[in-house]
């Protein structure tokens, strides 16, 4: 058997897993192990105590009243969005707008920025490996104003062809939109590189971070982005909240996207004019309570510290692939090692349905997911109706892995004797 080269050293896993409650949970009578991450992830208890202690005791609307209770909670809140920004470095706080997850700041930039940058004949450039949420909102656009959408080819593992790349930007490009991680292949795709073509050609970029930000260091100064956007809910915080930034001086230019409270100056009858950052983009009451549980979120990783916990996750996911690629039948889909990805692992098992993994696996007590992963392009790219994915984060072990790999083998067993 191929050991972990790496071994378990930093961060103390044991100590990371007591502070998430769920993770003491049975499944099927086994103890929960728990690979569903690149779906959503679990919360450690500073992440729910948050949410309690402002539901217990200063649960109030923020920015509009004038007593105690809302000035704390308004304080909590911005200071959510404070803490948010400097994790990604942002340059200033007002650049991070609060949105309900990735889909919903994508769909903000699809409506706000691309309703008054696109037009007929346009040019939007993706990849065929983008999650749905970078995809259908485009394509969306394009209903409205009549823009083409054009993908960078990328081989098999997901890698993009940046050659390519710089040769389809022209006079008609309006934006790039990319992933910066695959939620599928795990490949990370070169951002930096893509932003820097781009912006040589006059071209802003969009970049897909959902799978990105909760595992490695992202610096939105350093990859000079014009937009990024994100989910709490995958990055230990709760559902419900996400994050868009984008660079000040475009999103000063945009008109908001949805109208209503807090997101105005001044409101006439028949007329408005709009607040400035980050307001004009948070119409309607917020969520609070999630903003405030996202700030608590990014305190728990900033105290491991993200490197760290990429360290971790690139161990058990180099232990993942030497264990799987050992087993015979299993087929990975995405990069064979660890350069250029991160712990998202997809695999079929010889011909057995990944449905059909995924419920064995679950009788194990391992959850994972099994399905299309809301990337039906890339699936019928790769020629498979659905994949298995197994996701790693901070709270995983060596062991768990070794129980996913024993537990395929059984499932594989089980299939090859029916
Ligand atoms: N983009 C990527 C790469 C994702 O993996 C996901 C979620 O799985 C999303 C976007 C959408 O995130 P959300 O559902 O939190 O809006």
């Amino acid at each position: 058997m191929t050991t972990n080269r790496y071994a378990e050293t930093a961060p103390d896993v044991e100590s990371i897993r007591a502070d998430f409650p769920i993770l003491r949970t049975q499944v099927n009578d086994s103890p929960l192990v728990y690979l569903d991450n690149a779906a959503t992830t679990q919360k450690p208890r500073p992440v729910i105590e948050a949410l309690t202690r402002y539901y217990e005791t200063y649960n109030a609307n923020i920015h509009r009243g004038l007593h105690t209770l809302s000035e704390q909670a308004t304080a909590e809140y911005e200071s959510a969005r404070d803490r948010t920004a400097a994790f990604i470095n942002a340059a200033q706080s007002h650049e991070v707008i609060f949105t309900k997850g990735t889909t919903d700041a994508i769909n903000l930039v699809a409506r706000a920025w691309g309703d008054s940058n696109v037009t007929s004949g346009d040019e939007i450039i993706l990849t065929e490996i983008e999650h749905h949420s970078n995809l259908v909102p485009w394509q969306m656009l394009a209903h409205r104003r009549g823009e083409q959408l054009r993908f960078i080819p990328t081989d098999p593992e997901g890698h993009v062809d940046l050659v390519e790349f710089e040769k389809m930007l022209g006079k008609r490009t309006r934006i790039v939109a990319i992933t910066h991680m695959s939620n599928v292949l795990g490949v990370i795709t070169p951002v930096a590189e893509l932003i820097r073509i781009a912006h040589a050609n006059g071209i802003p970029v969009l970049v897909d971070a959902a799978q990105s930000v909760p595992h490695m260091r992202v610096d939105v100064q350093e990859l000079d982005a014009d937009f990024v956007a994100f989910s709490g809910h995958k990055m230990l915080g709760p559902t419900g909240i996400g994050i868009l930034y984008g660079k000040e001086s475009i999103l000063n230019a945009m008109d908001p996207f949805i109208g209503g409270g807090s997101m105005i100056r001044v409101v006439e009858l028949h007329e408005s004019s709009w607040a400035g950052l980050p307001e004009r983009f948070e119409g309607g009451t917020p969520n609070i309570a999630g903003a405030i549980g996202l700030g608590a979120a990014v305190d728990y990783i900033n105290q491991i510290g993200i490197n760290n916990i990429t360290a971790h996750e690139m161990s058990l996911t180099d232990y993942a692939l030497q264990q799987l690629h050992d087993l015979d039948s299993v087929r990975i889909f995405g990069p064979p090692d660890t350069a250029n990805r991160g712990g998202v692992i997809s695999f079929a098992v010889g011909e057995i349905h990944p449905h059909d993994i995924g419920t064995l696996l679950d009788t194990d007590g391992i959850a994972v997911r099994a399905g299309h992963h809301c990337a039906q392009p890339l699936m019928r790219k790769l020629e498979v109706p659905a994949t298995v994915r197994a996701s790693i984060y901070l709270y995983n072990t060596t062991d768990e892995i070794a129980q996913l790999v024993a537990s395929i083998s059984r499932a594989k067993e089980f299939f090859d004797g029916a």
